[in-house]
């Protein structure tokens, strides 16, 4: 009997995903960096050891950069078709290796597979949109009010890029900016999360393998971010830095960014409102609110973190929210039927336990928990808090996890003032069945981003981000494409032609 007839199918299907990745990504060629050493990767649901790849220095980093400088100008001049026809490829390419791809998220982040497979389907459908968006023309044509000047604008790639991603939509986040920044012709270094980097080298060898020329796009795995990232960013070859994680870290890098005058993009932390007001209808209340709050089990930027809900509901919204919650079915997320996987790590589950300890102690009530198996990896049971006081550490730090807390509030004022009582501004969601109530809260709330009726608000096609602490800039749509472009301004005699154009 062979090695491979004796594993489950299931640990067969881990084994040839975790084979298949390459160790290291650099400036031209995949190679492990020398003499550098390894990163290991665990997976989550066991706490195992599962792949290990280099772990880069300073010095692979710069040599990615001057790679990145060195291929990007030609790259720059390449037809936005021919750039769209490589983009075109590389999304066959990611539906062709879906369950590849959705393997590795899996045992990287500890996602269930439905939900990584939905993930691989939501990167695929980014390039895909910047592939479209790459044809589409650029700049605009005018004549100056007094019509002595014409106004041409040409968009130009910015030039060589830092992308840097966090760990729990690691191939999301990596072609939500790699995408634009290829078609835009820019070339790019992309810097994946510690726990993470798996799905983010085989997205970069299949775009090697799309046409996109070497050194154009690298892979930077490193155990040391903050010494990597700096040197980056204080070399002049170095054009923009786009960053998806925390608010302290953007901070920091944007503190970086300003000695330099560097473009950035900044998609930061959120601080989620969930507003159910008393003539939302119940289902559709709960249905979107398990949507929102646990998509990813509660492990991303937009999850709802507080929800708010108005007193003539909030009984009966609890009630349905916390049999929903303590339904789910907790385990590995290569598992059929379960349908939460565990947390990133140690740090993850520590800190929603904390949180939820917090909110106990100054008197909310634990109104569902879920149970989690027993054993390794890093399980938090679902939970949903009642009567989370406004002081309470979760109304004011993002939870990560699937903790659901609720407020109560009597009127439209005091949902809004809580609502809006945070340095955050990311997503925020709207429950009514009053269409003038929905407009008028979702202009007062302080938000990049409003779900009406909706606990979903990503799309391919829409700007994403934040404002407030949350970010600068949007990814996704027309205007995530203008991040990587700047726009020269040609300045033309003016032409005076004579009326009917004789
Ligand atoms: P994080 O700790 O800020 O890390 C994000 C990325 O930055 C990782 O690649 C990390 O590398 C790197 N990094 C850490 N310190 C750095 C430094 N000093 N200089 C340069 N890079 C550094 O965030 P995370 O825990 O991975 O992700 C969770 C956060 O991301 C949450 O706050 C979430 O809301 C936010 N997020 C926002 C969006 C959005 O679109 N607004 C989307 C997803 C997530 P290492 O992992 O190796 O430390």
């Amino acid at each position: 009997m062979t090695d491979q007839l004796q594993v489950r199918p299931a640990q067969k299907d881990a084994k040839e995903a975790l084979a298949s990745v390459p160790s290291g990504f650099l400036a031209d060629s995949w190679r492990a960096p020398a003499p550098g050493g390894v990163l290991t990767v665990e997976d989550p649901a066991t706490g195992e050891a599962i792949a290990t790849v280099a772990d880069c220095t300073e010095e692979d980093a710069l040599a990615a950069l001057g790679a990145a400088a060195t291929a990007g100008p030609a790259w720059a001049l390449t037809s936005p078709r021919e750039r769209a026809d490589t983009l075109h490829r590389l999304v066959a390419s990611m539906h062709a290796h879906r369950e590849r791809l959705a393997w590795l998220l899996t045992l990287e982040v500890g996602k269930t597979l439905a939900e990584a497979r939905g993930e691989v389907d939501y990167a695929a459908d980014y390039v895909r949109w910047y592939a479209e968006e790459a044809v589409r023309p650029h700049g605009r044509s005018t004549v100056a009010p007094d019509g002595r000047s014409h106004i041409l604008t040409v968009a130009e790639p910015v030039g060589p890029c830092l992308l840097i991603t966090p760990w729990n939509v690691p191939l999301a986040m990596a072609a939500r900016k790699v995408a634009p920044a290829l078609a835009a012709g820019c070339s790019a270094i992309l810097k994946p999360a510690e726990l993470t980097p798996l799905s983010s080298l085989v997205f970069a060898e299949l775009a090697l393998a799309a046409g996109v020329p070497a050194g154009v796009l690298t892979v930077v795995t490193t155990s040391a971010p903050a010494g990597v990232c700096a040197r980056l960013i204080a070399d002049e070859r170095l054009r923009k830095v786009s960053f998806t994680g925390s608010t302290p870290v953007g901070r920091i890098l944007l503190q970086q960014a300003g000695q330099r005058v560097l473009r950035v993009s900044m998609e930061l932390g959120g601080n989620a409102p969930f507003l159910v007001f008393d003539d939302a209808d119940l289902e559709l209340a709960v249905h979107e609110a398990m949507i929102a709050k646990m998509r990813m089990g509660g492990q991303s930027c937009v999850a709802a973190n507080r929800f708010l809900v108005q007193d003539g509901i909030a009984d009966r919204f609890t009630a349905a929210l916390a049999e929903r919650m303590t339904a789910i079915r907790v385990g590995p997320g290569w598992e059929d039927g379960v349908d939460l996987g565990p947390l990133v790590d140690a740090r993850a589950v520590a800190k929603a336990a904390r949180l939820v300890e917090d909110a106990r102690e100054r008197g909310a009530t634990v109104v569902a928990r879920a149970p989690v198996p027993d054993g390794p990896g890093w399980y938090f049971p679902p939970t949903v808090l009642d009567h989370v006081p406004a002081d309470a550490a979760i109304c004011s730090e993002e939870v990560f996890g699937p903790v659901a807390a609720i407020s109560r509030f009597s009127t439209e004022d005091e949902a809004l003032a809580r609502a809006n009582d945070t340095e955050h501004g990311l997503a925020a969601y709207v429950l009514t069945s009053d269409f003038d109530r929905a407009r008028r809260v979702a202009g007062r709330l302080q938000s990049g981003m409003v779900g009406i009726n909706r606990g979903l608000v990503s799309n391919v096609a829409a700007p994403f981000g934040g404002i407030k602490q949350s970010g600068l800039g949007r990814e996704g749509g027309p205007e995530g494409l203008h991040e990587y472009q700047q726009f020269k301004y040609l300045s033309m005699p003016g032409f005076h032609a004579p009326a009917g154009g004789a």
